[in-house]
């Protein structure tokens, strides 16, 4: 896809950036001019991210950073790297966990419920605080972070995954409060909320299992399950200045599946 240059100028973090999501938005951020810093906790995972974004996009101003966003210093040194570059202008908070062992309120591991939140919630926490305290540092009046939450916090399934849900709902909330607070400085904050995605980890995960896929398959309008680039296209949307009136948003990308009652046959 040609680059139009939505992002130029911008110099923009992405957290998770090795995985799904993360990596697409990597790729759509430097085609549209972004520099673009790739944090993620697996150095590995990072090179290889690296090395397909470098390919696609040969101009890429881009570099990688290991981080555990669990990790407040781990997160200030992530955002104090962009200092270099002038200052952040794009934050997104993207990284999270979702663990084998999440179950219902009976059933959760305790560590585990831990674990979920000190990453999905804490970890984009963090990421809003130092992206704040940076912005302010370098006299930005404009600025968007993006926080990935999921539909989990906005409809309910009866697959239960309970902290990874409780977790996906204080990313909600807590953007939407910074949204508030943060308006008249110019610093929007806005939710995206992906609807389960066609990516190896949920697709391994179901593998053959037709009854399974089905329990999910069922409830999408469209029939299928979103692909991870079509969540990058609206984080590119919520990045850009053609977004500048969208804030507090819940940015739900799943082909209409949380409007859904019946769904064609
Ligand atoms: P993914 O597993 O492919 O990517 C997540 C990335 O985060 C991985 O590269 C992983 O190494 C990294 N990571 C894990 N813990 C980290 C930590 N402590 N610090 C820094 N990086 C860490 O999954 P994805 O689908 O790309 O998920 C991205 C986001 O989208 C997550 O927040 C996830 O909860 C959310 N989401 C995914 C789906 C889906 O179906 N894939 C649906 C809704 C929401």
């Amino acid at each position: 896809m040609a680059s139009n240059g939505r992002l130029a100028g911008k110099n923009a973090i992405i957290t998770g950036a090795a995985g799904g999501i993360g990596l697409e938005t990597s790729i759509l951020f430097t085609k549209e001019g972004a520099s673009v810093i790739m944090a993620d906790i697996s150095e590995p995972a990072l090179e290889k991210a690296l090395a397909k974004v470098k390919q696609l996009v040969p101009s890429a101003r881009v570099e990688t950073k290991k981080c555990d966003v669990s990790k407040e210093a781990e997160v200030k040194a992530l955002v104090d790297a962009a200092d270099a570059w002038g200052g952040l202008d794009i934050m997104f908070n993207n990284a999270g966990i979702m663990h084998a062992q999440d179950d219902d309120a009976v059933n959760t591991p305790e560590n585990v419920w831990d674990l979920t939140h000190n990453i999905n919630v804490k970890g984009v926490w963090f990421g809003c605080k130092h992206a704040v305290l940076a912005l302010r540092r370098n006299g930005k009046k404009r600025a968007s972070i993006i926080n990935t939450a999921s539909v989990v916090a906005l409809v309910g399934a009866a697959t239960p995954q309970l902290a990874y849900t409780a977790s996906k709902g204080a990313v909600l909330a807590l953007t939407r409060e910074l949204a508030m607070v943060h308006a008249r400085e110019g610093f929007r904050f806005n939710n995206l909320c992906p609807a389960p995605l066609n990516t190896p980890l949920l697709q391994d995960w179901l593998g053959d299992d037709q009854p399974k896929r089905m329990r999910r398959e069922i409830h999408f309008p469209a029939g299928r399950f979103g692909e991870a680039v079509e969540q990058a296209h609206a984080v590119v949307f919520l990045a850009s200045d053609e977004s500048s009136f969208v804030n507090g948003h819940d940015f739900a990308v799943d082909g209409g599946m949380t409007k859904a009652y019946v769904t064609p046959e």
